[in-house]
């Protein structure tokens, strides 16, 4: 085993947990074993909270100006250890260097945001009336917690994390049981920039320490970031217990790609949409809706796929249970009558002979009810679906119950912005294959994929990381007495 047991992290030190029966951590690269992860009990889980609880009055009251210089010096270390961040990344979740490196990068631009809070939150202040003003303060809401997927061991801890704390919470996090590495080392460095200690806990363990946090009279608010499923149940969970949630769930993207688009930058968008980061990305291309005759452009999909080698510039999938469940749609696509263009089942690297590969896969002539044309398929699969108008292929958009991203490939403005007002989802790309809204835009999608009021970061986060104080004053005697005051 290459790394110790994982560890908790509260009240400032790690300790070692009392569970047993921890799971393996393989890296999906090779098959090796990294580590092993405990599943955390009750008790562990109440002393990370009561960590988070004891230092959320101090951290809480501090000067939002004081609290963001840990994450002035947070931001730059993530820049100094980024090779070594990038390279657990790579080990633990299976991506190339470079989508590894992307995640360092997205992490600092992430923390970068959420220096500038103390400008975005300045407080308002009115005169109402005569010598009576009104005033409105941001709060922190106290304790909050956030649960993450594999897909993004870094940056999705990092959409939640800078923006809750600077804004005065103190946080557990519970990473994914399949990639608890790198957020130990975001641990070590927030410690390292001088966070407090109980500022920031980590709690490791799977459905049972989930439902402890959406259950927990000490928490206040509840972040999650993962599939539907598991999504609804935090919202109900967390949504009973009287707990403000937002959680982010899974994905079915549709490409909507017209006869004018530019057939070589929608080939390698299309392309590099649907397998960077093998497909795993919760704004991956999954499905191409085909408007009218887009041949050349498919054929340019196909060359720009088979351009792409796992092992070189294509990651691992997470695990064999991963392999084989988007293997498994590949093949049930074919039997449905569905032509397979570019074939990516077993894929075997020499050398790393037990890490878990797929190859890129088009799949042509899919039909509305396959289910590779329906279901979140997470790997480095397109489903084309050929339609003959942009509004059938809305019809097929809008059935979908999921609703993170849409694009539209085009040169035309009027029919790009005709997709970009029908298309139901809560971001959309127009020539751009993965549509991700930059700082201080916020990141959230529609329907399935998005429950909750507020987006998950930029912004829009700011409403649900805090509450407002509103304050009404008159000093002065002579001040006016009207219908209010
Ligand atoms: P997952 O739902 O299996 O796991 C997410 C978290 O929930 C993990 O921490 C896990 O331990 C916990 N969990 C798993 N089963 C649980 C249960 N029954 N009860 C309570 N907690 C449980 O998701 P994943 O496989 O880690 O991540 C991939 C999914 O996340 C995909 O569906 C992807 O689209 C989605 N995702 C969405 C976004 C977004 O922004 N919408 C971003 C990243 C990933």
């Amino acid at each position: 085993m290459k790394y110790e047991r994982v560890k908790n992290f509260y009240n400032g030190e790690f300790v070692d947990s009392v569970s047993t029966g921890d799971l393996d951590v393989i890296s999906p690269v090779d098959g090796n074993l990294l580590s092993t992860v405990p599943m955390s009990t009750a008790d562990e889980l109440n002393m990370a909270v009561a960590s988070a609880k004891a230092a959320a009055v101090s951290w809480g009251e501090m000067p939002i100006k004081e609290r963001v210089q840990v994450f002035f010096r947070y931001r730059n270390l993530l820049e100094q250890n980024s090779d070594e961040l990038t390279a657990l990344i790579a080990e633990e979740n299976g991506k190339t260097w470079d989508e590894a490196k992307a995640e360092v990068d997205k992490s600092i631009e992430l923390t970068e945001f959420a220096c500038s809070m103390p400008q975005l939150v300045s407080n308002e202040v009115l005169e109402v009336s005569r010598g009576v003003e009104c005033r409105v303060e941001h709060f922190p809401v106290g304790v909050v917690a956030s649960i993450a997927p594999f897909n993004f061991p870094l940056m999705v801890p990092n959409w939640t994390m800078p923006n809750a704390l600077v804004l005065g919470n103190t946080m557990i996090m519970k990473p994914s049981e399949l990639v608890p590495l790198s957020v130990i080392r975001m641990a070590e460095l927030l410690q390292e920039a001088g966070l407090p200690d109980g500022v920031f806990n980590i709690i490791n363990g799977g459905k049972d320490v989930v439902e402890g946090l959406c259950a927990h009279p000490d928490i206040e608010a509840v972040s999650f970031v993962g599939s539907t499923r598991v999504a609804k149940l935090v919202y109900q969970q967390s949504t009973h217990n009287l707990k403000r949630c937002v959680a982010l769930g899974g994905a079915k993207n549709h490409l909507f790609v017209l006869p004018d688009a530019n057939p070589s930058m929608t080939a390698t968008n299309v392309t590099a949409s649907m397998s960077g980061c093998a497909g795993q990305r919760c704004m991956a291309a999954s499905a191409m809706l085909a408007v009218g005759n887009v041949d050349p452009i498919i054929d340019q999909i196909c060359a720009e796929a088979r351009k792409i080698v796992p092992g070189k510039n294509l990651g691992a999938v997470i695990s064999r249970a991963a392999k084989e469940r988007i293997e498994g749609y590949i093949t049930q696509a074919e039997r449905d009558g569905a032509k397979i263009l570019v074939d990516g089942r077993g894929a075997v690297v020499e050398g790393k002979e037990g890490g878990t590969y797929v190859g890129p896969t088009v799949i042509d002539y899919v039909t509305p009810d396959m289910s590779v044309a329906t279901e979140e398929i997470f790997g480095p699969v397109i489903s084309i679906m050929r339609t003959g108008t942009i509004d059938d292929a809305l019809k097929i958009e809008n059935a979908n119950p999921y609703g993170n991203a849409a694009a539209v490939f085009t040169q035309s403005g009027g029919l790009a912005r005709y997709v970009m007002e029908h298309a139901s989802a809560g971001m959309i790309g127009v020539n751009i294959g993965v549509p991700v809204p930059r700082e201080p835009f916020s990141f959230g999608g529609w329907n399935d994929s998005r429950f909750g009021a507020s987006d998950i970061t930029g912004k829009s986060s700011i409403p649900f990381w805090t509450k407002l104080k509103k304050t009404t004053t008159k000093w002065n005697p002579e001040a006016g007495i009207n219908w209010m005051s």
